[in-house]
């Protein structure tokens, strides 16, 4: 954000991409808030802010006749909640680029804000068309990327568009710089020791990261159904748990190469088993790798809620990805409530903590413990792909 923004339009790419009721209001706004300090520093410098994002997927719910419902896809939206935040009155333009948009852009002022339609109401934004990304680029003399939560995506507005900038005149939003610095808290020197606890459904939508993780913290708590594939893996008797049959060899494999590591893999040593899927269902706690036929782990176990929290309150640095259970079920979310309140805990003790990618933001919210860690990430996927190591196109982009 070192760039001089007197006097200039200032193209921003933000996530709005927000839950709407039936009535189109905003439910939660923590998007349009996470931007705020962005817009507010531009329009301080003297600039003028073309806020670009997308928000649905319009293309895949088009109406029967193959057209977009813009009624329910329409950026216009957020405009009224954004108004009130900002304190002024944002504008609106029906189009993200074309005639209008550029009239529009081009009669902004200093300190006014101008939202373009969604970016997605377009076939080209997906593909990173070029045609598109130069459209939008003509509508400002300054690009700023903020949405980080589209950063792992090559499209027009977040990644294309930036090749018409040169170094000087594009940045990072504060937004996308917290990600990245708190990310690089975990990867980059941590204060050790430094523990990943990994939780949810599938071992099949982790492994990437569980093998970057193992080249580089000191203990790994496994959690959640991906758990079961584990312990099966090891010989365990798992009932009717989740299991990948075709991934047992992949988990041996993860946790011999842990092994060779020196890197410690705690599993749960015991489960709240239920007789069903639902929060109906009777429940008991038993060892993890002796689990009845009929019988399924749905959360962890008392002891492996003392050993984890254990781990959790003696280490330095802490990365929390993935649910320890079904939490969505109340039966079933006091694993999940116990590792938030460890994880708490420790960074109220000096760890730092961070909550990124997955459900396992939505559990830290739901508790009321987002302000107890040190940061919670905005970017689901971005934040699981950037810990996995891959450069996210959205980033390489403004180099
Ligand atoms: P993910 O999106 O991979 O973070 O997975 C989150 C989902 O995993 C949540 O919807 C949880 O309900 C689900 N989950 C966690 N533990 C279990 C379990 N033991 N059995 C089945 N599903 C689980």
């Amino acid at each position: 954000m070192n760039l001089n923004f007197n006097g200039k339009k200032v193209l921003v790419r933000v996530d709005f991409n927000v839950p709407l009721d039936s009535h189109y209001q905003v439910t939660d706004d923590t998007r349009i808030r996470g931007a705020l300090p962005t817009i507010q520093h531009i329009l301080e410098k003297g600039g003028s802010c073309i806020l670009m994002s997308h928000l649905g997927r319009p293309m895949k719910k088009t109406k029967e006749d193959g057209s977009i419902d813009v009624e329910k896809f329409t950026l216009r939206h957020v405009v009224n909640r954004l108004s009130e935040l900002l304190g002024i009155d944002v504008q609106f333009c029906p189009e993200t680029t074309g005639e209008k948009a550029q009239e529009m852009a081009q009669k902004l002022q200093p300190g006014e804000v101008l939202v373009l339609e969604n970016t997605r109401f377009n076939a080209g934004e997906k593909k990173g068309d070029e045609a598109l990304a130069k459209a939008m680029a003509k509508l400002g003399d300054l690009y700023v990327n903020d949405a980080f939560g589209t950063a792992h995506r090559a499209h027009a507005s977040t990644t294309t568009v930036a090749q018409y900038f040169d170094a000087s005149s594009k940045s990072f939003g504060y937004l996308m710089q917290k990600e990245i610095e708190n990310a690089n808290k975990v990867l980059n020197q941590p204060e050790r020791p430094l523990t990943a606890i990994i939780g949810g459904a599938k071992v099949s939508d982790k492994i990437l990261l569980l093998e970057k993780l193992i080249d580089f913290v000191n203990t790994i708590i496994i959690g959640g159904g991906m758990a079961y594939t584990f312990i099966k893996s090891q010989g365990g008797q798992i009932g009717n748990s989740l299991v990948e049959d075709d991934r047992l060899d992949l988990a041996q494999e993860l946790l011999k190469k842990a092994e060779a590591k020196g890197v410690t893999i705690l599993l749960p040593t015991d489960s709240i088993i239920a007789d069903q899927f639902s929060n109906e269902a009777s429940f008991k706690n038993e060892d993890s790798n002796s689990i009845e036929e009929g019988w399924m782990g749905l959360d962890i176990g008392e002891k492996a809620r003392a050993d984890f929290s254990q781990a959790i309150q003696s280490s330095k640095t802490l990365l929390w990805n993935g649910p320890m259970g079904v939490f969505e079920m109340e039966n079933f979310a006091q694993g999940t409530k116990t590792i938030a309140e460890a994880v708490a805990a420790a960074t109220s003790d000096g760890a730092f903590s961070l909550v990124g990618g997955g459900d396992s933001v939505a559990a830290v919210n739901q508790m009321g413990l987002a302000e107890k860690v040190s940061y919670v990430s905005t970017g689901g996927g971005a934040m699981l792909e950037f810990l996995e190591g891959k450069e996210l196109p959205g980033i390489a982009a403004m180099k």
